[in-house]
């Protein structure tokens, strides 16, 4: 039987934690805000240490929602939810029926999407359990995996950053170090092979990374050297906390602008060190929002033409690099202060 716990954090509107021993279920979902909507975010499974490690997680990426619908202009929350457990061993279909009763508890104040580790066919399995789920397969009458829509729009932020540092947005002959070939890092891979950029890739899964080898023929770099390689732009498409204190130092590429969520470990130091040594960092909640804005338009507002939304990020991410150059201040500085006045101001 499922057992709930509420737990009171300082900032957030709910926080839940889901867990039924009978299904091996263990899982907590944060909404940080539904000041504009109900909030809409992913679910993530991943071998979490502990409980306090998925609540650390879980509440950056809640927060970051929030924001990268603000910016985009979407009329909805922040929110998400983590899994804890091994995406390779641990999936069964009452762990995600499990899952469909806790967001179910939420009433629609969160509504449900992918994040890494989880397919739209699992979202399909929780979908038996609740309506509020987005990106579910075709068949169960989802969207499906809006991964090409979050990669579209990374490439379309890239080339507004390329702009901006190279005076032009061409990517042909750019030299692209992606970390991480999963769902968003293959599609934007694949995009950055048709416009002619170099790719250099890691990821943890040996059979991807031959695959990249093979379709792109991409240069492969060892685990935790990614950061190093001298490229035009590092794409990050892992998980979170690359940008840090230790790997900053390191970088050689002129622009970081990737899918992951969540690439700074200290939101607070580590865009003042990447400005110091004058590599321009897009801030991944504004570039990474194609995914977001795929499940809205598609499924919230029932439309059908999502490239226009995602074309908008272009402009986004101008506005916010153009601001960052003015004042002199790390683009996820000038890009949060712009999603919070959007939520002031509501
Ligand atoms: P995914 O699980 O399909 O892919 C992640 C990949 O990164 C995996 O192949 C994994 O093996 C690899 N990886 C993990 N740690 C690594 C490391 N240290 N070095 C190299 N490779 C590593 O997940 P995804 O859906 O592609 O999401 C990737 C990132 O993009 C996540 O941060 C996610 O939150 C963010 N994101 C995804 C979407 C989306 O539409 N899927 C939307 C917005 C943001």
């Amino acid at each position: 039987m499922l057992k709930v716990k509420q737990l009171k954090i300082k900032g957030f509107e709910t926080v839940v934690v889901g867990k039924d021993s009978s299904a091996d279920f263990h899982a907590i979902i944060a909404v940080h805000s539904t000041q504009l909507g109900p909030s809409l975010g992913g679910i993530r499974m991943w071998p979490y240490r502990n409980e306090t490690e998925g609540l650390q997680d879980v509440l950056r990426l809640a927060t970051a929602m929030t924001k990268k619908a603000a910016i985009s202009g979407l009329p909805m929350g922040g929110g998400k939810a983590v899994i804890i457990g091994d995406p390779a061993k641990d999936k069964t279909r009452n762990l995600f029926l499990s899952m469909g009763e806790l967001i179910e508890t939420l009433h629609g104040k969160y509504i449900a999407a992918k994040d890494s580790g989880i397919l739209p066919e699992d979202l399909d399995i929780v979908s038996e359990k609740t309506r509020h789920v987005t990106g579910s397969t075709n068949k169960q009458g989802g969207s499906g995996d809006p991964s090409l829509a979050t990669a579209k729009g990374v490439l379309a932020g890239m080339q507004a950053a390329c702009k901006f540092v190279f005076g032009t947005k061409c990517l042909k002959g750019r030299v692209v170090a992606i970390q991480g070939i999963g769902q968003v890092g293959w599609n934007l891979g694949n995009l950055l092979f048709q416009q002619g950029a170099k790719l250099f890739v890691v990821d943890l899964q040996p059979s991807r990374v031959k695959q990249a080898q093979r379709s792109w023929t991409a240069s492969v770099v060892p685990l935790f050297e990614i950061h190093q390689v001298p490229a035009d732009i590092f794409a990050p498409c892992a998980l979170g906390g690359i940008l840090n204190a230790d790997t900053i130092p390191h970088l050689r590429a002129n622009i970081v602008a990737g899918g992951a969520n969540n690439q700074f470990l200290d939101e607070e130091q580590d865009p003042f060190r990447l400005m110091k040594r004058n590599i321009l960092h897009v801030p991944d909640y504004v570039l990474n929002a194609g995914g977001l804005i795929h499940l809205f338009v598609r499924e919230i507002l029932h439309q059908r033409r999502v490239a226009p939304w995602i074309l908008n990020i272009q402009r986004t991410v101008h506005q916010v690099l153009a601001a960052s150059l003015q004042e002199q201040l790390p683009p996820l500085v000038v890009a949060n202060r712009m999603a919070f006045q959007k939520l002031e101001f509501h």
